[in-house]
């Protein structure tokens, strides 16, 4: 369902792009038909494009689905992010079976409860921020573990703190007992847990300073809201309720976070910058 999904977003995307300026008709999407990491690519309609060289392209797309019942393990984003541009984008689409009556039987239908589309290099640096705060680290072509020379194909790989590698294109010699490689790095609700005051100080400091940060952290976080209790601490949400005048005396957290929820519908930008009002 989610390859239906991203190619109909395709569709849909190149009629807007039509309609945004009949005369000058510059952009639309083009398809890559390799299995290489992109979905699409921005392409200037009268030139030639060479996918090898970026010539006569603007920008490349990856899409990504979530079905918001199901478990995440196909939302991943681990593209190294040296291999990215910076107008590249990411696009994430979450979505959802929904029911139409109709005279005869009950049908579902795919409905996208919610997207993010932002620059890819902006979430995979918060990504590999808090993957280095977790303990865990990236392959250099020094050292690399398999001891690669004179050349290694392992540069920026990912290894969790374990020292395992997170992809299968990681070092031979850091597979792990019993799997091939862990698979966590990318996840997309995964990727901004934190499980230390470390960081969880990198990822207040990341979405304070950069607005495509706090975005993405937004978006995931308004369509999975228990990732975001967890993310702050009782005490941070009691603050920010005081800052925002709702009184908090007796009340449990979850009770608390109901009410700014329920009373202050843009109380992420508040939260975004809590570690300055603490
Ligand atoms: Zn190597």
């Amino acid at each position: 369902m989610g390859s239906l999904l991203e190619a109909l977003w395709g569709f849909s995307t190149n009629q807007v792009l039509s309609k945004v300026d009949p005369e000058a008709h510059t952009y639309e999407l083009g398809w890559f038909s390799d299995h290489g990491y992109n979905d699409f690519a921005c392409v200037l309609k009268d030139a030639e494009w060479n996918s090898d060289t970026r010539s006569g392209e603007l920008l490349r797309i990856e899409a990504k689905s979530m079905n918001a019942l199901a478990d995440e393990s196909k939302g991943h984003f681990d593209e190294l992010i040296q291999k990215l541009d910076n107008e590249d984008l990411l696009l994430i689409l979450i979505w959802t079976w929904e029911t139409v009556d109709t005279a005869i039987s009950q049908q579902v239908y795919p409905y996208i409860l919610d997207h993010f589309i932002g620059k890819a290099r902006s979430v995979a640096f918060l990504r590999d921020t808090l993957h280095l705060a977790r303990g865990g680290s990236f392959v250099d072509r020094n050292s690399c573990p398999d001891g690669c020379d004179p050349i290694c194909k392992h540069h920026g790989e990912p290894l969790n703190a374990k020292g395992t590698r997170e992809r299968l294109s990681g070092p031979n010699s850091c597979r792990a007992a019993n799997v091939s490689y862990a698979a966590n790095f990318g996840g997309l609700v995964r990727m901004i847990k934190t499980d230390s005051d470390s960081a969880r100080q990198e990822f207040r400091r990341n979405r304070a300073s950069y607005d495509d940060v706090h975005e993405y952290i937004s978006f995931i976080h308004r369509n999975y809201p228990d990732e975001e209790v967890n993310q702050y601490l009782a005490e941070e949400w009691k603050i920010l309720a005081e800052n925002l005048g709702v009184q908090t005396g007796g009340l449990a957290k979850k009770e608390i976070i109901n009410l700014i929820r329920e009373r202050y519908p843009d109380y992420r930008d508040k939260l975004r910058l809590i570690s300055e009002i603490l």
